[in-house]
């Protein structure tokens, strides 16, 4: 299997270590591509946010590598349908993860940027691999620990683990063959 991490536009930390996890979590070949941020009729002024369907859509033609599934990660604020905000949204063979409230610094000043960026990284890892599980046929999970656990909050973010259980691990063998 092969799968594209496409950045858009600035740089995030913890690239890296990502694209590793992605790879080990799936048995994946990870590729990456760099996209400036496009110009897009997603874009809502009225809320100053993005609507994820819509921006997801109009990238998926825009990356030039071929892979089986691709996530898109982008530092701006993402909605869809009538929530109010989402972290993340899978649709086809592609995702979105929006990397705007992941980021300890949305809500206000940190005293520790260090700490701020470890729980930023995690964040992204977390829900960049959800995004993916859900790519892949996976749904939300019972297992709390798993990564595919239903988080609503960052406190649900932060609480679970950053890989698939047993079960949803073999899942995705089965469905990529
Ligand atoms: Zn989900
Ligand atoms: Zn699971």
């Amino acid at each position: 299997m092969r799968i594209l991490v496409a950045l858009i536009g600035r740089t995030m930390p913890g690239f890296h270590p990502l694209l590793d996890l992605i790879g080990k979590e799936f048995g994946a070949t990870v590729t990456t591509e760099f996209l400036d941020m496009p110009i897009t009729r997603s874009f809502r002024s009225q809320r100053g946010q993005y609507d994820a369907e819509v921006f997801l859509k109009e990238l998926a033609p825009m990356v030039s590598h071929h892979a089986d599934m691709t996530a898109f990660i982008t530092r701006e604020d993402l909605f869809a349908g009538g929530l109010n905000f989402v972290f993340g949204l899978a649709s086809g063979r592609n995702c979105i993860v929006s990397l705007a409230r992941l980021d300890p610094r949305f809500y206000g000043p940190v005293s520790s940027p260090a700490k701020a960026n470890a729980i930023f990284k995690e964040r992204i890892q977390k829900e960049t691999l959800h995004e993916l599980g859900h790519t892949s046929g996976l749904g939300h999970c019972d297992d709390k620990n798993c990564v595919m656990s239903f988080s609503n909050s960052l406190e649900e973010v932060d609480a679970k683990g950053r890989a698939f259980c047993e079960r949803c691990k073999k899942e995705i063998k089965t469905k990529s063959g």
